[in-house]
């Protein structure tokens, strides 16, 4: 249920966020204290804010036992000269982007797009991370999700929430960035791709890769339901059940296998995916070579 917007003054928006803003706001949305969540998050959706990404990590750990957000690090793929089919990528067309590559190490800092409160939470002294060299996820008292990640199995930390009826808070975000709709994907038997990345001294097989979440946005009224929503600053904040979530991405691509694509002409993912799915229907064994 869509609750009405927090009536703020022409002062409350002038005010930077402080610390008890963000604590106050996070709580209003009553997610039970024993939950995991996974927070997306952007801290110049904010607004200015008292202390910066510190002060929102603080906040986010203070208020959830169990805090997880994403730490993802692209910089450590690399592009063969051959792969399999299917595979929505360019072959041996990547050189220059491969010799930029660098290896992953424990301590490297998560992509810009990840945001400066997940890279806030990742330096935090009690932080923990996982391994994965393209998709590791950092948190607080979350060590046994951390654990749970493969190579073959990215979203498996997202898994062991879902078990565990955790949330996603999207602070100041969209379904873009909502990770955990892949793992949806990959549970209706959406097609996952192959990608490599550089990780102590070798080239390792990265299995199960999500690739487009520009199309995401389209789940938001079929959750709506489900969704509760408050205000810090100028950012919208929406809490999701992780069960609820998964289990409308599934039913959606399960009916309809085209749903949550985006729709860019040149987006190689979702037009192989339709494309496929075209053939399928048709009775055609799939034979496209994605590139
Ligand atoms: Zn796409």
């Amino acid at each position: 249920m869509t609750q009405p917007p927090i009536e703020r003054t022409q002062r409350d928006a002038d005010r930077p966020v402080g610390y008890r803003d963000v604590v106050r706001a996070l709580r209003s949305l009553r997610i039970p204290p024993n939950r995991p969540v996974i927070a997306h998050s952007s801290l110049r959706a904010l607004g200015p804010v008292q202390g910066g990404a510190e002060t929102v990590a603080g906040a986010l750990i203070e208020v959830f036992e169990q805090l997880v957000v994403p730490t993802f690090t692209y910089k450590t793929m690399v592009v063969p000269e051959n792969g399999p089919p299917d595979n929505a990528l360019f072959y041996g067309s990547h050189n220059d982007r491969n010799k930029m590559a660098e290896f992953f190490y424990p301590d490297m800092p998560a992509d810009k797009l990840m945001g400066a409160i997940a890279e806030a939470v990742r330096k935090h002294p009690d932080a923990a991370r996982s391994g994965h060299p393209v998709l590791s996820f950092a948190g607080v008292n979350v060590r046994p999700y951390l654990e749970s990640q493969l190579l073959a199995e990215p979203f498996a930390p997202l898994a062991v929430m879902y078990d565990k009826s955790g949330w996603v808070l999207l602070l100041g975000v969209d379904h873009t960035a909502n990770t955990s709709i892949h793992l949806g994907e990959r549970l209706a038997g959406r097609k996952m791709y192959t990608r490599w990345a550089l990780l102590s001294d070798m080239v390792v097989t990265c299995a199960n890769f999500p690739y487009c979440s520009d199309g995401f946005n389209a789940i938001e009224p079929l959750i709506d339901p489900f969704t509760r929503r408050t205000q810090i600053g100028q950012a919208e904040v929406q809490a999701i059940p992780l069960h609820e979530l998964i289990e409308t991405t599934r039913q959606l691509i399960q009916a309809d296998p085209t749903a949550l694509l985006c729709s860019r002409s040149d987006c190689l993912s979702c037009n192989l995916i339709r494309r496929q799915h075209v053939r399928t229907k048709h009775g055609v064994i799939p034979e496209d070579t994605g590139g």
